[in-house]
């Protein structure tokens, strides 16, 4: 595996094994590696032939006040698990070099699909996504996209992007990993306390009740979503920034369950802000 800082050299490279007739599989992440992201190296391991991630904490897609400053990193143990996924390239620019002084051009999604949710909670927030991973795209030039389904609206604000822009790369969602009592991988999970840890299960919990109502057969929305609050909110450390149940193509909340609907929630255990989601009816597709 090769480390790689410098963006020329990187493109080089990636130009080459594509002019090579290479297929470049493509994972970009902010480091701090679990087994979520894992799961994205080792299908991408499958589907190219060089196997691409990228760490970049990237500073424009936080808000004032957001973690930016104290995001975790530990590159070295990084290193160590990307090694055993066999990654080839692994990409490490320095954010001087991703926007320099007089950097000044930026992408954004406009519409329904970055007004809400993530986009309403934080302003900006899917400007600066959609910059980097264009900016990702142009310099890895992949082939194909691995990204997880546990930033759903993230990954429909892609999808929408690379359709829009004509990107010549699929974009693949992957499920969400979870550990084993439930709590979905974040690289903010060590943020936690042990108290706030265990609070946080109610997500998990709370999702699971959702389906099983959908399951029972009720399909107001209200409904599932005024017994949900009351779950996590019966958490003493919980402050919830939004629940909602929306249309998993459009966003866009509805009234009544079907089958294209996904819970989608964003709760404050205390300082931490954990996000998760999971679809209420169909669970065949990933996302
Ligand atoms: P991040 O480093 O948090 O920006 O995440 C990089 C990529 O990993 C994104 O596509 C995330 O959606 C994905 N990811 C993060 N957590 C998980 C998880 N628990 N399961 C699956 N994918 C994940």
């Amino acid at each position: 595996m090769d480390i790689i800082s410098d963006i020329t050299e990187m493109q080089n490279r990636c130009l080459a094994a594509r002019a090579a007739g290479r297929k470049i599989a493509f994972v970009p992440t902010m480091g701090f590696l679990h087994e979520g992201h894992l799961s994205l190296l080792r299908e991408g391991r499958k589907r190219g032939e060089l196997l691409v991630l990228s760490i970049f904490v990237n500073p424009t897609q936080f808000g004032q006040g957001e973690d930016l400053d104290s995001y975790p990193r530990d590159l070295a143990r990084d290193e160590r698990l990307a090694r055993d996924c066999a990654v080839d390239l692994l990409f490490y620019p320095a954010a001087a070099a991703i926007y320099p002084p007089d950097y000044a051009t930026f992408v954004n999604v406009d519409g329904p699909l970055t007004a809400t949710l993530e986009g309403a909670c934080r302003p900006g927030h899917f400007r600066g996504v959609a910059t980097v991973v264009a900016k990702l795209f142009v310099i890895v030039q992949p082939h194909v996209a691995l990204f997880g389904c546990k930033d759903f609206q993230q990954l429909a604000v892609v999808q929408r992007m690379t359709a829009d822009l004509n990107l010549p790369v699929e974009i693949v969602g992957m499920p969400i990993v979870r550990e084993t009592d439930g709590l979905a991988m974040s690289s903010r999970n060590v943020y936690l306390s042990a108290d706030e840890r265990r609070q946080a299960l109610s997500l998990a919990r709370a999702l699971a009740h959702g389906r099983q109502l959908a399951a029972d057969g009720v399909r107001e929305s209200g409904a599932v979503l005024t017994a949900l609050q009351a779950m996590i909110e019966a958490q003493p450390a919980a402050r919830i920034d939004y629940l909602r149940i929306c249309h998993r193509a459009t966003l866009q909340e509805q009234e009544r369950i079907d089958a294209d609907s996904v819970l989608l929630l964003a709760v404050f255990f205390g300082k931490p802000r954990l996000i998760d989601n999971g679809p209420l009816l169909d669970q065949a597709k990933p996302c």
